[in-house]
């Protein structure tokens, strides 16, 4: 059963120059992990700013576990956690006791505060360095440890502003994996913000392209995808050992195809408008070439989006995702 956690109507915010967010329209359900994703100055943190009550709207209402956040932000703030991008500890007390003070704040008893930051702290991979000064710890560690704050006094819904900012690549995938793995083991909502898209695309049951206050689409990134590629084309990448002529000229000459793009020595990138794989891999193997490598490639985020933007922005996604316009 869908039940909508999350309930955007209408939503704007005009700073005294800027249209920050534009008559904002969205549905997020308990149980998904939904990210907000756009570039810098899109309106994601105003967004999130308002889904708190922490900044009002211009227009238009944010509803987060059944409560108004305008009107009732202390309800909110109760079901909700919240990591900001820039997430501050005491950086003269330890992990442990930094998570401690926040259970204690939200009138968590010390006893089971204290188990349950351990147990979260286990949980987040900070076991070996709970006792160490929050200060010394690294941009990827204070995530963490940002995420077993706001974890700590079970909330309904986590809201996480720009998670992966400053964290090396290695670091990101076992944040990302951290944060799905923690919400489904809670049974968690999760809403994200990211301007990097192809990070988090992995771990987002749906995602929503937000840009200049806009939301431009949103659904389940396959479905963007193959809306905005399905009668465009397949994309096949073919590593072999070499490349001449002679097999470009004959490759080019297969049915159904479109083009052919060599990337260096060894790389051709083949778009064709039906599946030609098994032909392309006889022509190849035929001229005597090597084949190291056929895939096809799928469509990921950072494509759906440069599609947009080739649209200036202005493509509707007529069929959203099977629960109707959201
Ligand atoms: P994002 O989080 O996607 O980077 P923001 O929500 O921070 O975007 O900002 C959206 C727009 O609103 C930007 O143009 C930004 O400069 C402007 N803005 C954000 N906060 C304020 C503020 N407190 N006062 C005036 N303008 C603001
Ligand atoms: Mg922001």
């Amino acid at each position: 059963m869908k039940e909508p956690i999350i309930e955007l109507s209408n939503l704007s915010k005009q700073y005294d120059h800027v249209c920050a967010v534009n008559g904002l329209n969205l549905t997020i359900d308990r149980g998904e992990v939904f990210g907000l994703l756009g570039p810098n100055g899109a309106g994601k943190s105003t967004t999130i700013l308002m889904m708190l009550g922490l900044t009002e709207p211009t227009e238009g209402t944010v509803n987060v576990c059944g409560y108004n956040s305008t009107r009732e932000p202390l309800l909110v703030k109760q079901k909700v956690g919240y990591l900001p991008d820039n997430i501050g500890f005491y950086d003269e007390r330890t992990g442990l006791e930094n998570i401690i003070y926040t259970a204690l704040l939200n009138k968590i008893p010390r006893k089971i505060a204290n188990e349950r930051a351990n147990l979260l702290l286990k949980q987040v991979g900070l076991e070996e360095a709970k006792d160490k000064k929050a200060g010394k710890y690294s941009r990827g560690m204070k995530q963490r440890l940002g995420l077993a704050d706001v974890l700590i006094k079970n909330p309904e819904v986590i809201i996480l502003d720009e998670p992966t900012l400053g964290i090396d690549p290695e670091g990101v995938q076992e944040l990302l994996q951290l944060i799905q793995v923690l919400s489904k083991e809670h049974n968690i909502t999760v809403l994200l913000s990211s301007h990097h898209l192809h990070q988090v695309q992995q771990i987002c049951d749906r995602v929503g392209l937000f840009v200049n206050g806009t939301l431009l689409a949103h659904g389940r990134i396959e479905e963007l995808a193959s809306e905005l590629f399905s009668n465009a084309m397949i994309t096949i990448e073919a590593k072999v050992s070499a490349i001449s002529d002679p097999l470009l000229n004959e490759i080019q000459s297969l049915e159904h195809i479109i083009d052919v793009e060599v990337i260096g020595q060894q790389l051709l990138v083949v778009n064709s408008t039906s599946d030609i794989t098994s032909s392309l891999a006889e022509i190849i193997i035929h001229s005597g070439t090597k084949l190291y490598g056929l895939s096809i490639k799928e469509h990921g985020l950072d494509d759906i989006y440069h599609q947009y933007f080739k649209g200036g922005g202005k493509h509707e996604i007529s069929n959203t995702d099977s629960r109707g316009i959201r």
